[in-house]
């Protein structure tokens, strides 16, 4: 799913470009005016995009992971319930359009937000599945006051007097659908419903205060760059309960062997004796090194083939295999001795081979230098 294709803006559209495309659209299939089927679904999917595009933040973690914060993973969501946790359509809307339209109310006290982090792994570190930590800092309910905001042995909160204590109060609103009765937060208590009058002096009477904490979180196996892992409840801590933690997943170079999803590949340089007429060579894996048969006349770009020996494969069974590709390396003159250049001459005689047989001389040397050759 492309957001910028789903709102039909361009990949550099402004921000109210997005925004003006965003209100046509939600007007258009908002499920309380469109009754035909795959609107609500629709209506579900730009109000997704535009959540992420319009936040400079989240759009350019889109435009760098081609994944958005809060909705599923790329290539599906293969361990189930790590996607679109937190995000409700009617919120975007609601703030876009001013919380009358629909017809619905906020309700209760706020979510934490949910929070992002990086995770460097190894090879090993996916391919078993472990148990990493990472750190965070989350705000977690104020040691002081245990959250209740108030100065402990200070003034109780008192009831907000606008709301009577409810948190919301009752207004008519305009909207595009006519003159709508709608509840509304308390404009006095933010919804609170009461006032705090003796704020807690460690967290200012927020209730939370920020402290790093270190979270566990256990890696699918075969798991890959570019994928994230949601940790249910390990975001912020609010009123209306946890958010959750996004980690990203970053892998960590490995010096011998490069990755292509289920598969390692690794380039192997080999003489080309050794390609001609076969031998062993040793190859770097994820359990150490392995000796393998090179067959006589392997050609350059010939692969061999380790089944098995790669990465899980996320989505299905089994592993992918440890490929590895032969590169055939051909001498310079300055690592030819003088043995070995006699051995290829004798060669290319044998071949019926034209070569060179003169060795360069400091004499050409310099002249090559000379002339920029
Ligand atoms: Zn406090
Ligand atoms: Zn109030």
């Amino acid at each position: 799913m492309d957001y910028y294709e789903l709102l039909g803006v361009a990949k550099s559209a402004s921000a109210d470009e997005i925004k003006s495309a965003y209100r046509k659209l939600a007007l258009k299939y908002h499920p309380d005016r469109n009754k035909e089927a795959g609107a609500a679904e629709k209506f579900t999917q730009i109000n997704e995009a535009y959540a992420v595009l319009s936040d400079a933040e989240k759009r350019a973690h889109y435009d760098r992971f081609g994944t958005a914060p809060g909705a599923g993973m790329p290539g599906g969501d293969p361990f189930g319930g790590m996607g679109g946790a937190g995000f409700d359509p009617m919120d975007i809307f609601e703030q876009l359009f001013g919380g009358a339209v629909g017809g619905r109310t906020r309700r209760g006290p706020a979510r934490g937000d949910d929070l992002e982090t990086e995770a460097h792994i190894s090879l090993l570190q996916a391919r078993a599945g472990e148990e990493i930590e990472v750190t965070v800092d989350r705000l977690r309910e104020c040691e002081h006051c245990h959250g209740s905001r108030s100065e402990p042995g200070g003034k109780p909160p008192k009831t907000c007097a606008t709301c009577a204590g409810a948190g919301a109060v009752r207004a008519q609103a305009r909207t595009i659908f006519g003159i709508v009765e709608t509840q509304q937060p308390c404009p006095t208590c933010r919804g609170e419903g009461q006032i705090i009058e003796d704020p807690c002096t460690v967290c200012k009477g927020r209730g939370r205060t920020l402290k790093a904490d270190t979270v566990k979180v256990k890696l699918p196996k075969g798991i890959d760059e570019g994928y994230r892992i949601r940790v249910a409840g390990m975001g912020n801590e609010g009123p209306g309960g946890n958010g959750d933690l996004y980690v990203h997943i970053e892998m960590e170079p490995h010096p011998d062997l490069r990755r292509e999803q289920e598969h390692l590949i690794h380039t192997a340089r080999i003489g080309f004796a050794k390609a001609a007429l076969g031998g062993q060579l040793t190859v770097p894996t994820l359990d150490g090194p392995q000796v393998i048969e090179v067959k006589a006349g392997t050609q350059h770009g010939d692969l061999h083939r380790l089944a098995g020996q790669g990465m899980p494969r996320l989505q299905g069974r089994g592993n992918g295999d440890l490929i590895v590709e032969y590169e055939i390396a051909v001498p310079k003159p300055s690592q030819l001795s003088t043995e070995a250049r006699e051995a290829l001459l004798a060669y290319a005689r044998a071949m019926g081979d034209e070569v060179n047989d003169r060795q360069e001389s400091l004499f050409d040397k310099v002249g090559k230098i000379f002339h920029g050759k």
